[in-house]
């Protein structure tokens, strides 16, 4: 019999995951029996992903600026990805900010909802003001200084530094490239061998993914907050789903136009990636899974995947970047100010850097917001505002910021004639562990 496709397993495990955790909120006992024996295996899921994603990059990355052979490469596919990323993500900001503008989600927030829903979590946003307050103490070079670690084996230990390993990563294989070939050898065939071992590792835990987002999707439901706030911040919520929706869409018609693959194809092949962003909430905890998704059913040449997707995670949040325009007008709105049209200009730039500086981690999109707000002037206490329905929309802006990065990565391998055909048919699209 045909196994059934990776998605759908997973697909299964989230509906699964979704309904036990509805039956078992109807006993007393439900929400202490998810915490204490489905949720740990979750983590461990998660954890599992997470392990592996610094070395990924630190193997993937150095494979693939060495086997360039020669700078210039280099520099062109660097600046390449660069220029899209950031079109990509202006793009995705001005989506938010026109669709805001237009459904106006705040005007239906009465003054007592908002009052409600600003006391109710008022103590949670603090934390996030904190997080935000220190970045915002820091010069205007921070981030360049931030970007070169002064101790790559520290650095190493948080994935929360991936861009100073990258940092590393591209310099290492920089210098790797210009020695002789024959001194490089040995070396360059470690990280070779490093690499396929660690893209096995995916392999393996990817037999895993069904069970884990099973249990990811049934603590999540067991522990989020009652259907009512839902209902206050549902036209919210609903213009960022429209608007992800939107750069979705967006992606596949350039796909289509430039490297001439179909969405179908593109989005099935990447799909196993998708619903695991969405379980994870993290492009981090995702990536080794958009690498080889990428590398093996799409056809993107590993020289380009390893170094378009790890920069990727890190910097280019398109998902994220619409959110938070969407998010501080809706704020806005809802405390009834009214912001003029430059205001709405600085947001698109605002928002882009806030995406960019936004780590690939749950909830970090939030902490970059309070950023958003300080430029626009708009009351950090809105916060409070759109803290129940954040996790939701981060499972969904998560999906965007993976879908971004995979898209890019074809736009990128194609441009430079590194788009070739797939090692791995999708339609048989079972994760069997082969020994080759
Ligand atoms: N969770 C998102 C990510 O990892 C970042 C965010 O909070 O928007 O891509």
């Amino acid at each position: 019999m045909k196994k059934l496709a990776l998605h759908w397993k997973i697909l299964i495990g989230m509906a699964l995951g979704v309904v036990f955790a509805l039956l078992m909120t109807n006993f007393e006992f439900g929400k202490e029996f998810i915490k204490d024996w489905i949720k740990p295996f979750g983590t461990i899921f998660i954890n599992s992903l997470k392990l592996i994603a610094i070395p990924l990059i630190l193997a993937a990355l150095i494979k693939g600026v060495s086997d360039l052979k020669d700078i210039s490469k280099l520099s062109r596919m660097g600046g390449r990805t660069i220029i899209i990323y950031i079109i990509t993500t202006v793009i995705a900001v001005s989506i938010g900010l026109v669709l805001v503008n237009i459904v106006k989600p705040g005007n239906s927030i009465s003054d007592k909802t908002r009052t409600e829903l600003v006391d109710g979590y008022s103590n949670n946003t603090t934390k996030y003001k904190e997080e935000a307050s220190k970045q915002k103490e820091s010069g205007p070079l921070q981030a360049l200084i931030d970007l070169v670690p002064q101790n790559i084996f520290s650095a190493a230990t948080s994935n929360r530094n991936m861009l100073q390993v990258i940092f590393f990563a591209v310099f290492f294989g920089i210098g790797l490239i210009l020695i002789p070939e024959e001194k490089g050898k040995t070396v360059k065939s470690f990280f070779d061998g490093l690499n396929e071992v660690i893209l096995k590792m995916v392999d393996l835990i990817m037999l895993a993914a069904p069970y884990g987002v099973f249990a990811l999707l049934a603590s999540l439901i067991a522990e989020s907050p009652s259907v009512d706030l839902f209902k206050a911040l549902a036209w919210y919520a609903l213009t960022v789903v429209i608007g992800l929706a939107l750069m979705i869409i967006m992606y596949n018609f350039l796909v289509f136009i430039f490297t001439k693959k179909r969405p179908s194809f593109f989005m099935k092949a990447i799909s196993p990636a998708q619903l695991l962003a969405f379980s994870t909430s993290s492009s981090a905890a995702t990536l080794p899974v958009t690498m080889e998704r990428v590398t093996e059913h799409i056809g993107v040449e590993e020289e380009v995947a390893s170094f378009v997707l790890p920069i990727g995670a890190t910097i280019n949040m398109d998902g994220t970047s619409l959110y938070q325009a969407v998010a501080a007008v809706f704020i806005a709105q809802a405390f009834g100010m009214d912001l003029s049209f430059g205001t709405q200009l600085g947001i698109i730039a605002t928002a882009t850097l806030a995406s960019i500086g936004s780590a690939a981690v749950p909830g970090a999109g939030m902490v970059m917001l309070v950023g958003v707000l300080g430029y626009a002037g708009i009351p950090e206490a809105g916060l409070a505002l759109i803290f129940a329905v954040d996790r939701p929309l981060d499972m969904c802006r998560t999906v965007v910021n993976v879908t971004g990065d995979a898209a890019v990565s074809m736009l990128v391998a194609s441009s430079v004639g590194k788009l070739g055909t797939p090692t791995q048919k999708n339609w048989d699209d079972n994760y069997e562990v082969s020994k080759n």
